[in-house]
């Protein structure tokens, strides 16, 4: 289970909006710590004073306030915390405009009154170059321009004209039966797991989501876009990696955004238990190896992510 949280200046800034009488600049924290101590609540203020670690005399110590130094704000919050552990966070205040990290589903379990517990936050974006609110706004804008270009896939497959048929002779060599047995099942199964897609579930490869995963998602050696756990029907969670980054986000015509969601979800086993036979960006390229390899191009990711978003000279913006 995991708890979606903000972004820790977001986590900070509710948590001070709540207990705005605690989380004042350090003047106003002594003199309200100390009125504070043997009350019921039996708050100390030891680890608040931890927050002022930074090497300055005791004086200048205490014209530092809290909240300017985003260490010393999380050092406070993980004192509230602990100290009000009762307090829990849940989806419910999490809006879909703020950045998202996850923590485990343990933080908010410590009910010894006094205790610290430590709260490990990854604040790392998923991409170096964007937000991860922007991150999310182009995966799910990819995901919905993968669902309209599959769609169109199923309707060729249906009307099966001249058009469709050298398309998907193009990218598997041959038009036959078998072909089209296998395209007219899995589209509908991979429109579907393309529907189900969430921003959550789109992750850093090293994200601690993917320790629940069924298999190792592998270190990122800036070789590779994107992983899944073809098993993971369930989750469906796409590991990303850094190149995926700075790929294009939908020049159709090599490889891109749009095309590398396709492509991972074309390898769950419940939609096309597709393989990385040969990795392929260009119409040309996956033409050639579905005429030297026509039995694996069938079940080649490239080949399948290829035959349904590789279109010459198509560029569309993120
Ligand atoms: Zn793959």
């Amino acid at each position: 289970m995991y708890e979606r949280m903000r972004s820790a200046e977001a986590i900070i800034s509710e948590m001070e909006a709540r207990f705005s009488d605690m989380f004042e600049g350090s003047d106003n924290r002594d003199r309200r710590a100390r009125s504070m101590n043997g009350s019921p609540l039996g708050i100390t203020t030891a680890p608040l004073y931890r927050m002022f670690d930074t090497g300055l005399s005791p004086k200048a110590r205490k014209s530092v306030p809290a909240r300017r130094t985003q260490r010393g704000r999380l050092l406070a919050l993980q004192h509230r915390v602990s100290s009000f552990s009762r307090l829990k966070w849940s989806a419910s205040i999490v809006k879909d405009s703020t950045e998202w990290v996850t923590l485990d589903d343990t933080a908010f379990t410590n009910t010894i009154p006094g205790s610290n517990r430590d709260v490990t936050i990854n604040t790392v974006p998923i991409c170096s170059n964007m937000t991860n609110k922007e991150f999310r706004r182009q995966a799910m804008r990819a995901r919905d321009i993968g669902v309209e270009l599959i769609k169109k896939r199923i309707a060729g497959l249906a009307r099966w004209d001249t058009r469709e048929q050298d398309r998907v002779t193009t990218f598997f060599a041959s038009a036959d039966v078998h072909a089209k047995k296998v395209l007219c099942e899995g589209l509908p199964r991979l429109l579907a797991a393309m529907q189900e897609l969430e921003p959550e579930k789109i992750v850093r490869w090293d994200s601690e989501i993917n320790r629940y995963l069924s298999c190792a998602i592998t270190p990122d050696s800036g070789v590779n876009h994107a992983a899944v756990c073809k098993p993971d029907s369930e989750k469906r969670v796409i590991a990303i990696y850094s190149k995926f980054c700075g790929s294009p986000f939908a020049q159709l015509w090599g490889i891109c955004k749009v095309k590398t969601i396709i492509h991972e979800c074309t390898h769950f086993t419940d939609t096309f238990d597709s393989q990385d036979h040969m990795y392929l960006d260009s119409e040309a390229g996956a033409m050639i190896f579905a005429r030297n390899k026509p039995h694996q191009a069938i079940s080649n990711a490239d080949s399948i992510a290829g035959y349904i978003a590789t279109f010459d000279g198509v560029n569309i913006a993120p």
